[in-house]
């Protein structure tokens, strides 16, 4: 019992250095664009996300903050030519967030914030990066159930999702969207498709 709470602690303690390393990378890309953090989550949320999910309503609950810090965040992009606001047709009160070509230069810029870490994880060997993934997203799943993470769109925690129905193959779980099996490494996260499950 002792020995794992020791390796709970030591597991709790890599995600706090890997989030102190993610913190400083997202930092220095902004300093060089003149941008915060959050400014540059915004612009790279905006780059990698259909309209219909680029709301602030959308963003503030994607990055699990209040409407008003994204809100300033967006009004300083759109004063620098980064961010147009339209209005929605279906529904007046809510605005939909785009990048302008000058917006989409700047995030492709920082969204090279992650370039260095992934240079690291790329060099461990295939079944550990598997392995590692399953687990950094259980652990995801059961802090959304316990209310603590709002959104990852996950496949663990989806109602598309069929988890070893297809027992002895390669690719043993099923995605009822796609109509496709799939393998753990294609398992999905920050998935556009994603449909809550009722009991997740
Ligand atoms: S819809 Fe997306 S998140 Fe859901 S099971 Fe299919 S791939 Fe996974």
């Amino acid at each position: 019992m002792e020995l794992l709470q020791e390796m709970e602690e030591k597991i709790a303690f890599s995600i706090e250095k890997l989030s102190q390393v993610s913190r400083v990378l997202k930092w220095q890309v902004s300093k060089k664009e003149n941008l915060s953090p959050i400014q540059t989550q915004s612009l790279i949320y905006l780059r990698n996300h259909p309209e219909e999910f680029c709301s602030v309503n959308n963003l503030a609950k994607e990055f699990d903050l209040r409407e008003a810090t994204i809100s300033e965040a967006i009004k300083t992009l759109e004063g620098k030519g980064y961010i147009v606001k339209q209005q929605k047709k279906e529904d007046r009160r809510v605005f939909i967030l785009s990048l302008t070509p000058e917006g989409f230069k700047v995030a492709d810029k920082v969204s090279t914030w992650s370039d260095l870490l992934l240079k690291h994880i790329r060099r461990l060997p295939s079944d550990r990066k598997e392995r590692i993934m399953l687990c950094m997203m259980e652990v995801i799943k059961s802090l959304q159930k316990a209310e603590v993470i709002g959104r990852a769109r996950m496949c663990l925690s989806c109602a598309n999702f069929q988890r070893d129905v297809h027992p002895g193959l390669k690719k043993p779980h099923h995605c009822t969207l796609t109509d496709r099996p799939m393998a753990s490494r294609d398992l999905s996260i920050d998935c556009i498709n994603y449909r809550i499950r009722e009991d997740s």
